[in-house]
């Protein structure tokens, strides 16, 4: 089978006889099968996916499909597909099955896409290469000896090895953008209250959101129109009408505000490939004619720190349900509750699940919480009014998704704070709940690509998407 990085030329194939839905699902999973290595896949829903497919052919014959007929889409192990199993890389989810699917898997199953499988991440998306997942690392298709980044590695992977035309995955620090950077893709953090969280395993959800990883702007528009919206069972969605953001890609970008922040560029531990890259595409955007101006934001030190004080503090609540009563792994050295609790948490999740629990609780503890939880919210909000000060006069905040391009095994494995150094750049627009995509416009000289990155205004996604497919055109 040929190629294909878009779903428009799936669905010319398929409209011109070229191509039917079961050879199309056939290619990807005889290309599964050829990844193993890779790690990507936890589970392929093969027999089940072909038979939708055959289905699906009769279904586009009638002219009876959805508007996704032939999208094949993978998704994070973080989002519950009802009667599949989901464990969010953890032990200690271990043999559990969604009882209902998640919201974004309800409205994509309406519009006839695929789902073929569900795809290896860090532990309970905690992680920035994919390395505390408990069922082993993935490797980059584009440089095996490296890590597709994370928490969304497996998902991000499976797109870049054409393993599947699209996935979701879900962003809550990063874990969309960062491994797009990494693997030269399409992610979209959308603004949060945009898309239902509803059937995504939480992590910290004051910031989570699920999101597209495609090749093209164009699947990510579509992707998003489809799962984007009110939702009965996530009260902090917006009522505001989803565009058609597929649709309007094309509007008039020409009258765009961009700033970009100084302080990022100025940061040490950017790689001066991606600044000069960064500034490259600044000085050719100001040529064309937009406005684009520097601006301070002399606050880059205080995000990665309130950003893990507030997000270990909601883990450590949302995690609290993993007790080996009611969902998947008990520990079988267990003799009472107490030590079912205990023992069941100590071998159920690795340990960097541990670490954030632990810090979560701390920073919630009676006597810290004041210094650390109170205080973070304080500086979460100030944060956030800086941010949207630069946005009430600018359309976009320009930036690099990552200060590098993608690590090897083991480089910051052993190093927390490094790790977390790697959030640099894409916690602002989850501390800020501001929509953000990452774009593959970046080509190093070690052969690796990397991401720019736009921070857009609240629900202005439709913007975003066109300013975003303006510059991957252009520049
Ligand atoms: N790398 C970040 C973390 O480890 C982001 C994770 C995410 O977005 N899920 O928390």
């Amino acid at each position: 089978m040929r190629s294909y990085s878009s779903f428009s030329e799936i669905q010319s194939d398929l409209k011109a006889g070229n191509l039917s839905v079961k050879a199309l699902v056939q290619a990807y999973l005889d290309r599964i099968e050829q990844s193993k290595h890779l790690n990507i896949f936890l589970e392929v829903f093969a027999p089940e996916v072909l038979q939708k497919a055959e289905m699906l052919d009769a279904k586009l014959k009638s002219g009876t499909a959805g508007k996704l007929a032939g999208m094949v889409i993978g998704l994070k192990d973080n989002i519950c597909y009802k009667d599949h199993k989901v464990s969010a890389s953890s032990k200690i989810l271990e043999g559990f099955t969604s009882i209902y699917n998640a919201t974004v898997v309800e409205r994509l199953l309406k519009e006839d896409a695929l789902i073929i499988g569900r795809c290896n991440c860090d532990e309970f998306a905690m992680g920035s290469s994919n390395e505390n997942s408990a069922y082993g690392n993935v490797l980059n298709p584009l440089d095996t000896t490296r890590v597709p980044g994370g928490s969304s590695g497996g998902a991000t992977a499976a797109v870049a090895a054409e393993l599947c035309l699209a996935t979701l995955g879900t962003d809550t620090g990063g874990s969309i953008r960062q491994p797009a950077s990494f693997c030269g893709l399409v992610g979209v953090k959308p603004t949060y209250g945009r898309v239902s969280r509803y059937g995504a395993i939480a992590y910290a959800s004051s910031f989570d959101q699920i999101g597209p990883i495609t090749k093209k702007i164009e699947d990510a528009a579509l992707i998003m129109e489809v799962i984007a919206g009110k939702d009965e069972f996530d009260s902090t969605l917006s009522d505001k009408e989803v565009p058609p953001y597929s649709r309007e890609l094309k509007q008039d970008v020409s009258k765009i505000k961009v700033a970009y922040l100084e302080d990022c560029l100025e940061k040490e531990g950017l790689d001066p490939e991606i600044k000069k890259r960064t500034k490259g595409v600044i000085e050719q955007l100001k040529k064309a004619g937009h406005t684009v101006e520097p601006v301070r934001f002399p606050f880059l030190d205080y995000l990665v720190p309130v950003y893990y004080v507030l997000t270990t503090a909601e883990a450590s609540s949302n995690l609290a349900r993993y007790q080996g009563l009611n969902f998947g792994y008990r520990s079988k050295n267990a003799t009472d509750m107490e030590s079912t609790f205990r023992k069941t948490r100590s071998e159920g999740f690795g340990k960097e699940v541990q670490r954030r629990i632990m810090l979560g609780t701390f920073v919630l503890s009676s006597g810290y919480y004041d210094a650390y939880y109170a205080k973070g919210q304080k500086v979460r909000r100030f944060l956030q009014n800086k941010t949207l000060e630069i946005l009430s006069n600018y359309d976009f905040i320009l930036l690099p998704t990552t200060p590098g391009t993608a690590f090897k095994f083991g480089e910051n494995s052993a190093d927390p704070i490094k790790m977390y150094l790697e959030d640099i750049f894409t916690v602002q627009a989850n501390i800020t709940g501001l929509p953000a995509i990452s774009l593959p416009m970046g080509k190093h000289s070690n052969g690796l690509p990397f991401g720019l990155q736009l921070i857009g205004r609240k629900l202005e996604e439709s913007k975003l998407f066109a300013f975003s497919e303006y510059l991957l055109n252009n520049f």
